[in-house]
């Protein structure tokens, strides 16, 4: 899966221009493989091009609000999600969890409102630098997965995006992404939960290191930030998996 996270970019020009463009590029099934996560405001005009142009491509939204916090100022809750035209929701990303300081126990409540609400998931997992060089990346990326034992979910998929290379501009190397998929395969398998989708891999992707990052065994997709924002570099990148 080719994951769009367009964080807070985009506008309604830039939204019909990319999807005119992600459909010229893409063949169908190519398209079925994207995944768009644009900013909610967005949601509901790309469902609507999308349906009347005929494109493949699927809908996600990059957060979730619990169902049970009903008087919520600003709030979104998956059903709204749902009636706006989402599959996926993007949880636990780590802009999120630094800038807002969500923690497990929200992340929690958001994965069972996903659910309930029959959204599939990314849920997404990483290491800070420090982490990383105190030799500690398994045990939070274990840590941060216990989330998603806890949970029922419907389709689910793990994004490892390494904080450290996330807006970087620098993918984690090839030897490093393959151990820590491996790692984060095993681990999820290991709770034997149905519809895990596998592990995507997020962080400085671009079209000349995505055919790498994607010929390693354990890397079933890409989540990608700012390359995703012009649709000729994120179809560069779908194309080079071929
Ligand atoms: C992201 O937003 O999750 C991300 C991976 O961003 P970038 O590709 O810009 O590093």
């Amino acid at each position: 899966m080719f994951i769009a996270n367009w964080k807070m970019n985009g506008s309604q020009s830039m939204l019909s221009d990319w999807l005119e463009g992600v459909g010229k590029t893409l063949d169908k099934s190519l398209q079925k493989r994207c995944l768009l996560c644009p900013p909610v405001c967005f949601l509901s005009e790309a469902s609507n091009i999308i349906s009347k142009t005929n494109l493949n491509i699927s809908l996600g939204a990059q957060n979730i609000d619990p169902n049970s916090f009903s008087s919520l100022t600003g709030g979104i809750d998956g059903a709204m999600l749902k009636s706006v035209g989402s599959e996926f929701v993007i949880i636990g990303h780590s802009e999120r969890r630094e800038v807002f300081k969500e923690r497990d126990s929200l992340l929690s409540k958001k994965l069972i409102s996903a659910s309930e609400n029959g959204l599939k998931v990314i849920f997404c997992i990483g290491e800070s630098l420090r982490d990383k060089e105190e030799n500690r990346t398994v045990k939070v990326l274990k840590q941060q997965l216990q989330t998603v034992k806890k949970v029922e979910l419907n389709d689910f998929m793990i994004a490892y995006e390494p904080v450290w290379a996330i807006g970087s501009g620098t993918a984690a190397t090839i030897d490093y992404i393959d151990k820590v998929h491996s790692e984060i395969n095993d681990e999820v398998i290991s709770y034997q939960k149905g519809g895990f989708l596998g592990v995507s891999y997020g962080g400085s992707v671009d079209s000349s290191s995505s055919k790498d990052i994607l010929s390693i065994k354990g890397v079933q997709g890409l989540l990608i930030g700012g390359a995703s924002l012009q649709y000729q570099e994120f179809c560069n990148i779908v194309l080079s998996n071929n």
